[in-house]
């Protein structure tokens, strides 16, 4: 038996009661089927105050938006909705997100539109005052004209940015790129034509602020960005325009492995097997982009870095806080200075310990002969669970059904195949370990999966049917449950004379054969 190289996910209290009652689980799933997701719709509204306790330190205004695309559930997005008004608000990237936050609770006042938008979408935008945040010069010029020939309000508008150079912006000679290309926001090099457009189209758009979303983890060019949205802001000023936020998008980052050390040790063994001097760690070799050239090991890991030091509302504070490269001041007080506010767009973060996707174990058999290893068939696939889509590789937790003693059996390593009658469909194509070999019937929990990974890539391929969805919440020491469509902040059994509960859970008269609730 190798030794078990695990990456063993960070488990936050409430996702750690979650797992310890392993009879609630297990008997959800008998209820509703595998796989199941389950939401912890109170976590998100943590996760929202602990990204405005960032704001406070920092003495800033502006809010928190959601990036609806990360998740499509109901309860989450109703949750949110229930916060303060001033303080969080929803990014959305689709007329149906937009429906969608709009049947949840959530104001036209209180919504971002982003990413490139249909004359549909934009209509509805305007005629609900959302903030629309302009993907192009383009598109500003659909919505100037639909806001005239449809005689709408002024729209408020963000501008995104992208291409953001080093030098263009203070005088320095030959401009130097320094965020990679992105097919969204217009280019910092056509920031004197846009001024010009919004000049122009100012009878229909009210010029609110600059805004940029970065796909990178790289701290120092996001501050880059924010110091020359500042910048670009300041030369709006000077031509009379009156702009007054800056809109930093997503990106702040999810910590899925708990320990440093495990990352480390498989990462390094990674290397080593892609050296073919340790035994393959991944189905028939992938070496997730790297390669073995004459000994060398070549090319880069497509691999999200699972262990972060920080993350979420940590790297917030952490971008805010380092003095930016060019005005050698932090983003913090730049903000302050010109009295800007903050909007930020996080998804992955805002949704981090908020869920878990549960797999019934429908088979187990051994694979290659000599290996020890087995494979591990689930009443899942890869589109259930994508996290390995994505490039985050995390342990699964075994919940073993019954009476069997967590010291039960020794550890082994497992490959996860889904339920498609394809070769390729594996969960990960690494090789898992676990404390032990599961049984049919056990369960998978996949933790952290309500960023990107539990809703994303669903489609019923095989006609199997997509995972239902519950919102959980812990009450008088037992866990609630209803589907996720019939969760709402507040419920019908706060119509009586008892004082109002907190936002929660309400059991649907009809959520279906009741598991019997635990505890006590
Ligand atoms: C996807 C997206 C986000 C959210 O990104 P995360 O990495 O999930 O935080 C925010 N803003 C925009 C414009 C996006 O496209």
């Amino acid at each position: 038996m190798d030794e078990p190289l695990y990456l063993r996910p960070t488990v936050d209290p409430p996702i750690g009661a979650l797992l310890a009652d392993r009879q609630f689980l297990c008997s959800l799933v008998d209820a509703l089927g595998s796989p199941l997701n389950v939401l912890l719709p109170e976590t998100v509204a943590e996760n929202a105050a602990r990204f405005r306790a960032v704001y406070r330190r920092h003495h800033l205004t502006g809010r928190v938006h959601f990036a609806h695309k990360a998740n499509r559930s109901s309860a989450l997005v109703r949750r949110l909705a229930a916060e303060d008004p001033a303080a969080v608000g929803i990014d959305v990237a689709s007329l149906e997100e937009l429906r969608h936050a709009l049947a949840s609770g959530f104001t036209g006042d209180r919504i971002m539109a982003t990413g490139p938008k249909d004359t549909a979408f934009l209509w509805l935008a305007a005629r609900v005052g959302a903030t629309v945040n302009l993907d192009s010069r383009g598109e500003l010029e659909r919505l100037s004209r639909l806001v005239r020939r449809h005689g709408l309000g002024r729209v408020a508008v963000l501008v995104r940015l992208s291409g953001f150079e080093s030098d263009a912006a203070h005088g320095g000679a030959g401009a130097r790129l320094l965020s990679r290309r992105s097919r969204f926001g217009t280019p910092v090099r056509d920031a004197h034509a846009l001024m010009a457009d919004l000049e122009r189209d100012a009878d229909a758009v009210e010029f609110v602020g600059a805004a940029y979303h970065l796909d990178t983890t790289a701290v120092e060019e996001k501050a880059r960005a924010l110091e020359q949205c500042v910048l670009f802001l300041d030369e709006c000023r000077t031509r009379g325009l009156t702009p007054r936020a800056v809109d930093i998008g997503g990106g702040f980052g999810v910590g899925y492995v708990a320990e440093a050390a495990e990352w480390e040790r498989w990462t390094t063994a990674l290397s080593e097997a892609v050296l073919g001097v340790r035994p393959p760690l991944t189905w028939r070799g992938h070496g997730y982009g790297l390669r073995n050239e004459g000994g060398t090991v070549r090319g880069a890991a497509a691999l999200y870095p699972a262990h972060r030091p920080t993350a979420g509302p940590g790297y917030l504070d952490e971008l805010l806080s380092r003095p930016a490269p060019a005005l050698g001041r932090p983003p913090a007080t730049l903000l302050l200075e010109h009295l800007h506010d903050l909007h930020i767009e996080p998804g992955r973060a805002l949704v981090d310990q908020c869920g878990l996707s549960l797999a019934r174990v429908l088979d187990v058999r051994p694979a290659d002969p000599d290996s020890g290893h087995h494979l591990v068939h689930l009443a899942m696939n890869a589109g259930d669970m994508s996290l390995e889509e994505h490039g985050v590789l995390v342990d699964p937790v075994l919940l073993p059904r019954g009476e069997a003693a967590a010291g039960d059996g020794e550890p082994v390593g497992v490959y996860l195949t889904g339920n498609l009658c394809l070769e390729g469909d594996l969960l990960t194509r690494r090789l898992v370990f676990l404390p032990r070999l599961p049984r049919a019937g056990d369960l998978l929990a996949f933790v952290n999966t309500a960023g990107y990974a539990m809703d994303f890539r669903a489609h019923h391929a095989q006609r199997h049917p997509l995972a239902r969805t519950v919102a959980v919440e812990r009450r008088g020491g037992s866990w609630h449950w209803c589907p996720d469509e019939d969760y709402w902040p507040a419920g019908p059994d706060e119509e009586g004379t008892a004082p109002p509960a907190p936002p929660g859970v309400r059991p649907a008269p009809d959520a279906g054969p009741l598991p019997a609730p635990s505890g006590t």
